[in-house]
């Protein structure tokens, strides 16, 4: 590794102890950034990479709220404002239990460098709570945001920092956080928060857009190779919003998802994963995805992964660190030929080395991930001149964006004489865009 990239890797180690998911994100990005620095002293001159590696601010407060019995709960809630360079803070909430600081930073970093690469004008940032809404009632849920918000709401706005979903969070949290934020600032601001329903300021597409932007891009790199999905076999990690709606697209692209998982197992249907089946049970009942299998010809599976069902072509759309190396090699024994990320980082760095080995297609999830926030950008766009687009047209706008970020890394890597290498090209591609801006703005 180059010196000056070692010492601020070393900096970060220093400054954030413990925070591992933090550490592999930055190491990730730092590990493309070698022939940058070679050929471009002046970011180094100017500490670019060290700034960036520094949230601009961040925001840690307790979350107190009742719970349905009366008894009170405490939660802790996190807003990492990590860049602001291209534009408003930018990015999602997570509400799970294993949500620490280090999570959200992780989250935060990934966020600058990804929302830099759909080039448009939004900053990086992340947040969220240990808070774990499995089990909870609406009620409870309600509470909990509205908490939330009484907190965060006053580091928030449409030219400060706009949040959205993420794991958790759904249209129905963000509006009970957005109903509190209005009811607090008595403002109507529909650009605070992205991910709205489409009756209150939300944009068409916005849910579907993490999943149809990822097999968008996935197409990419298939058409590059000079194929497509028409008969492919599919496997997707995950059952949430992400994995549901790649699923979808994928079928309309004439592929076959086979199988799909959730954190207790994971379902084969050879037939084809039903997505009216998989909706009722993940979406409008909140159930385990073992209740598919009560409705569906299929297999539920408890042992393993779901890495282990032979596919084509694999979409993570879980959770980090859900593919590890292990996993990858059985993928490439069992003939995958294309991994796309819906998830942030679920690939461990050992199996994208496996992958990398096997010349199977990576496509990292800074890019092939990027539909999401991408289409939370055109939300804004929407907000902010008090219009609505049609489904049609919002579509049309997100395929451009994916199409023009997979070109995007191609030529970035192609610019730095690592041909098809999508890892390099995302990375590289990001942080000139953001960085340019950062020489542009003074220190
Ligand atoms: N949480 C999503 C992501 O990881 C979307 C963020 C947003 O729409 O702001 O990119």
């Amino acid at each position: 590794m180059d010196p000056h990239l070692r010492d601020t890797y070393e900096d970060v180690l220093r400054r954030n102890p413990g925070e591992l998911e933090f550490h592999q994100a930055v190491r990730e990005v730092l590990g493309s950034l070698g022939p940058v620095v070679a050929r471009h002293p002046e970011y180094t001159d100017a500490g670019v990479i060290t700034r960036l590696c520094e949230p601009e601010r961040q925001i840690v407060f307790r979350v107190p709220w009742v719970d349905d019995a009366g008894r009170v709960q405490i939660n802790r809630g996190f807003r990492v404002e990590f860049s602001s360079t291209l534009g408003p803070f930018k990015g999602g909430l997570r509400f799970h239990p294993s949500v620490l600081a280090g999570t959200v930073k992780f989250l935060g970093f990934e966020q600058i460098f990804k929302n830099a690469l759909t080039g448009m004008p939004i900053g990086g940032g992340k947040g969220g709570s240990d808070f774990d809404p499995k089990g909870r009632s609406e009620a409870e849920v309600m509470r909990f945001c509205q908490s939330f918000m009484t907190e965060l709401y006053r580091h928030l706005g449409e030219h400060t920092d706009v949040p959205a979903g993420d794991i958790g969070v759904g249209t129905r949290e963000i509006g009970f956080l957005f109903g509190q934020y209005k009811r607090i600032t008595n403002r109507y601001e529909s650009g605070v928060l992205t991910g709205k329903g489409v009756t209150w300021g939300g944009s068409q597409v916005r849910p579907e857009a993490t999943g149809y932007g990822l097999v968008y891009f996935a197409e990419q790199m298939l058409a590059h190779r000079g194929t497509d999905f028409d008969g492919r076999r599919v496997v997707v990690s995950g059952s949430g919003n992400v994995a549901i709606n790649a699923i979808e697209k994928v079928h309309q692209l004439g592929g076959t998802v086979v199988a799909c998982s959730d954190s207790q197992g994971y379902v084969v249907d050879e037939a084809g994963i039903d997505l009216e089946v998989l909706r009722q049970v993940k979406e409008r009942d909140r159930a385990r995805l073992s209740a598919y299998a009560d409705v569906r010809d299929a297999t539920h599976v408890t042992t393993g992964s779901v890495w282990d069902v032979a596919c084509d072509i694999a979409l993570p759309c879980a959770t980090q660190n859900e593919l590890d190396e292990t996993h990858a090699r059985t993928l490439v024994g069992n003939g995958c030929v294309l991994v796309a990320e819906g998830a942030n980082m679920p690939t461990t760095p050992e199996a994208v080395q496996v992958l990398a080995d096997a010349k199977v297609a990576f496509g990292p999830g800074k890019a092939a991930n990027a539909g999401g926030v991408a289409t939370s950008a055109l939300e804004m766009q929407q907000n902010a001149s008090r219009d609505s687009w049609t489904f049609e047209h919002t579509e049309a706008r997100l395929g451009e964006i994916m199409r023009g970020i997979h070109e995007r890394c191609l030529t970035t890597a192609d610019a730095y004489g690592l041909p098809d290498d999508y890892v390099a090209g995302a990375n590289i591609g990001g942080f000139i865009q953001v960085a340019d801006a950062m020489l542009a703005l003074g220190v």
